[in-house]
């Protein structure tokens, strides 16, 4: 699970999205100047950047891992090998351009990443074309844990509404289990687009991101995702197996498709 923001309310929601704002702190000039050239937001991080050759997980909310030099497969395949041994969730930005990771979670826990909601914005400013990566840790054993939570979905809401407008946005959400990768995204972006463009004619454009998510947060939406994935337990064999057997799992509002990257005798 990915949490941008805990709410319980929409003041609260309101408020955890906009009081993150970025605090400009200079590091050392040269800390990394090639990487704060090609990826800006890193200029301008508060963590300090640590350049690593595997992704992993990181327990020092003070540093940032990057790992630069890793195209999808192979990052993938890594983020799968923390998913087996991994304590608590982890969550990365791929840019696929540069081939290039950037680690974006803290308060990890064993079952939620919070994501930095304001660094990942910046990024995403620049590179329209990249993937959030959340990784789920070793013990995930049920059919649930090796799918996205509903919350995902909602943070997913969260961050593509505000770039659906931009015809080169291409921003994909995944998350990786012991079992393999599964995509998740919209089912109908037209759908969506219509709901923002209502929401910026009544002079809700500020928070268009936050009432897509609250219209999705409907419990109809809720349910038909519970039932779906009910379903993919009627299919037999593995976990594994009954993942395959029912993927892409569609609902009204998302899409998850499972791809699976376990030895088949899981
Ligand atoms: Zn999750």
């Amino acid at each position: 699970m990915t949490n941008i923001m805990m709410a319980s309310g929409l003041a609260g929601f309101l408020l955890a999205f906009q009081a993150d704002l970025f605090v400009p702190v200079s590091g050392p000039a040269d800390a990394a100047p090639a990487y704060s050239d090609i990826v800006a937001a890193l200029g301008q991080d508060i963590r300090e950047l640590e350049i690593g050759s595997t992704l992993r997980g990181n327990a020092n909310a003070g540093t940032r891992l990057l790992v630069p030099e890793k195209c999808e497969k192979e990052g993938e395949a890594e983020a799968y090998n923390y998913a087996l041994s991994g304590d608590v969730e982890e969550a990365f930005l791929f840019i696929p351009g540069l081939c290039l990771w950037i680690e974006i979670g803290y308060d990890k826990t064993r079952d939620r990443v919070r994501l930095d909601s304001d660094f990942i914005s910046a990024v995403l400013n620049q590179y329209t074309s990249s993937m959030i990566y959340h990784v789920h840790p070793r013990g995930m054993e049920s059919l649930e844990e090796n799918l996205p939570s509903f919350a995902d979905f909602i943070t997913l809401a969260l961050i593509n509404a505000t770039r659906m407008w931009n015809p080169d946005f291409d921003i994909k959400h995944r998350i990786v289990t012991r079992l393999g990768v599964a995509e998740y995204e919209f089912a109908d972006r037209e759908k969506a687009k219509s709901l923002l463009e209502y929401y910026r004619k009544t002079g809700l454009e500020d928070f268009e991101a936050q009432n897509l998510a609250y219209e999705y947060m409907r419990p109809q939406y809720r349910r038909s995702y519970s039932s779906e994935v009910e379903r993919c337990k009627e299919y037999r064999g593995s976990i594994q197996q009954k993942l395959a057997g029912c993927s892409p799992i569609r609902t009204e509002a998302f899409i998850v498709t499972f791809r699976s990257l376990a030895p088949a005798h899981e």
